[in-house]
């Protein structure tokens, strides 16, 4: 595996193996790798000739009181998860290389970001689509593997792949998760071992709204039952309960097709998100 920390050098480096016509998967991530990062290098590494994985804790995803200085970082043990995953090379640029002067320009994907984790973090999906789509230049990938997760931020890097014509094909891969069903995340490491312990509503409450959804029920008791399983958990604090369209994150009241449940809650200090899709 190759570490590269310029744009010029991942480019050189690139540039003449897609023009040798090899195919090229992106995973870009922020670190602090595990296994849910490892499942999209899986997937890239089955489908591409050339894998390419980025580790940028990007500050324009971050509101001030958010936790960037903070966030976990881990780069040795990073580089060596991503060497035994044989991965051709590790884009590890600084702030400086990625933001060398203000940045001026940005984009945004308006109505898919100003819902569920919008309310709560209102810049946070600008700053995500802008350092994507710069990733996307710099990288030129045919694949990219995002984790379904965070599946607002699918929705959004989706529609801007299609609303500006990129030509890359969006990969969702499933989300991997702890036998007791808590979704794998890099901020799990902060929650206490009474937190680790409660944390596991989440994907219950998702459970059981996917359960009152099966039994033919409408959108507003599948919130509830979601809501209803987050409440009864003391530590747990419930940030939102949805039912959506997982496309275009807007509140799905007539339930057939995919259909997205999703939800957040804060354990302490730690929010955490989950979600999952039905085929209804
Ligand atoms: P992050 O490093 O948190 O920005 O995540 C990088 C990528 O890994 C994103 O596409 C995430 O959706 C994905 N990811 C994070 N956690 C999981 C998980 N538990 N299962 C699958 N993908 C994940």
């Amino acid at each position: 595996m190759q570490v590269v920390t310029t744009i010029a050098e991942l480019r050189a480096q690139l540039d003449p193996m897609r023009r040798e016509g090899r195919s090229i998967g992106f995973v870009p991530t922020m670190g602090y790798l595990h296994q849910g990062h490892a499942a999209l290098v899986q997937a890239a590494r089955r489908e591409c000739d050339v894998v390419v994985v980025s580790i940028f804790v990007n500050p324009l995803q971050f509101a001030p009181s958010e936790d960037y200085e903070s966030y976990p970082r881990d780069p040795e043990r990073d580089r060596g998860i991503l060497a035994a995953a044989e991965v051709d090379f590790l884009f590890q640029p600084d702030v400086r290389e990625m933001y060398p002067r203000p940045l001026l320009t940005q984009v945004s994907v308006p109505e898919l970001s100003a819902t569920l984790e919008g309310r709560t973090r209102p810049t946070h999906f600008q700053g995500v689509a802008t350092v994507v789509l710069k990733l996307f230049h710099i990288v030129g990938p045919h694949r990219a593997y995002f984790g379904q997760k965070d599946g607002q931020q699918v929705a959004v890097v989706r529609r801007l792949i299609e609303d500006l014509d990129l030509p890359i094909d969006l990969r969702a891969v499933e989300t991997v998760r702890e036998p007791d069903g808590l979704a794998l995340s890099s901020r799990n490491v902060y929650l206490s071992p009474e937190e680790r312990q409660a944390a596991p509503c989440l994907h219950e409450a998702l459970l059981q709204g996917r359960e009152a959804a099966l039994a033919g029920q409408g959108s507003r008791a599948v919130q509830a039952a979601i809501e209803e399983r987050i409440r009864r958990t003391p530590l747990a604090c419930l940030d939102y309960a949805a039912v959506v369209d997982p496309r275009t994150m807007q509140p799905k009241s007539d339930l057939t097709g995919p259909v997205m449940l999703a939800v957040a809650a804060s354990l302490g200090r730690t929010r955490l998100i989950d979600n999952l899709v039905l085929e209804l």
